[in-house]
């Protein structure tokens, strides 16, 4: 079952987390499947990661709505999404336009030109009036312009940037499991303004941080996602005062959901305007509409399209999603 497990190390300014997606990023997979719509190899693989880093970044922060990972690519890959929401529940899909190589990588998949980006959305749930999102970009390159082959690099530069913590994150997929390592430091009390007197303990705690991250990288792809948790976590970090957290797993751990529905999928046909709807309907005798996260068909005849331009409007409009 698909889990993840949080963890502090007990007087040191550092905290971590493990996710593994199991049996849900398998469902995520077999759908595509079952619709005959398969990913490329690399782009099952780049989702994946996107799914467990999406999930450590929820789980991170305190925040009541979806978290939405999306990279906008300039090559074959025009788009890929994991969005996940307060509870854990997740979902992901791609946009592939052309061929992806069978070793292809982030660069690519989706920064051929270097005009690649990666977006962090936070959607709060109950918007108050004039709220917006709250949406962080991030390049695919590094300082120097470097095109960035993981992304793993990526997301820790938007770490820095956004919450000005340092991040060391640890991502791998294949067609079983989706897993990620995450490891942060915690800001120290007091930091900012300290005494000189203090700047020795302050060093030492920088040390903590860095001896952890340096055992976290040590961490490789094979072991991220065929050992247990307790296994990694334990071999890494069985000379540090760990301290762990119980394990959210089932109702409360990570789980694929999608969160279409046949309103929204409405919503987004009135927004397209009566005459084109109209158009599909005399062309093809109804309109239907798959969800690219979970493969559901929606269907208009015109008999339906007639409703959806006579109801009231009395329906938020639908949310900007990628369907
Ligand atoms: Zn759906």
């Amino acid at each position: 079952m698909s889990e993840l497990h949080k963890f502090l190390f007990e007087g040191l300014p550092v905290r971590g987390m493990l996710v593994r997606l199991t049996d849900s990023w398998q469902e995520v997979l077999h759908r595509r499947e079952k619709a005959n719509d398969a990913f490329p190899t690399p782009v099952r693989h780049l989702l994946g990661e996107m799914a467990a880093a999406g999930t450590l970044m929820q789980a991170n922060i305190k925040f009541n709505g979806a978290l939405i990972l999306q990279i906008f690519g300039d090559g074959p890959v025009k788009l890929a999404v994991a969005e996940v929401q307060p509870d854990l529940a997740f979902r992901a899909t791609a946009k592939v336009i052309g061929t992806v190589a069978e070793d292809a990588r982030l660069e690519a998949m989706l920064n051929v030109h270097g005009h690649g980006r990666c977006a962090i959305t936070l959607d709060p749930k109950d918007k108050l009036p004039g709220q917006q999102a709250y949406q962080g970009v991030v390049p695919l390159h590094g300082d120097r312009r470097e095109p960035l082959q993981q992304l793993s690099e990526v997301l820790e530069h938007y770490m820095l940037q956004s919450e000005q913590l340092d991040t060391k994150l640890i991502l791998a997929a294949d067609d079983k499991v989706a897993a990620g390592l995450l490891i942060q430091r915690l800001p120290v009390e007091g930091a900012g303004n300290l005494a000189s007197a203090r700047n020795e303990d302050e060093i030492g705690l920088n040390e903590a941080y860095n001896r952890i991250a340096h055992l976290a990288s040590t961490l490789t792809r094979e072991e991220l996602l065929t050992l247990s948790a307790d296994t990694v976590l334990h071999r890494l970090f069985w000379e540090e005062p760990l301290l762990r957290f119980e394990p959210m797993v089932g109702d409360s751990g990570p789980r694929f959901a999608c969160s279409c529905s046949r309103e929204r999928v409405g919503g987004m046909l009135k927004s397209l305007g009566r005459e084109e709807i109209d158009g599909i309907v005399i062309e093809q005798g109804r309109v239907e509409i798959a969800c690219d996260f979970c493969g559901t068909k929606y269907h208009f005849d015109a008999v339906d399209v007639g409703e959806l331009f006579t109801q009231a409007h009395n329906q938020p409009p639908a949310s900007g999603g990628v369907h």
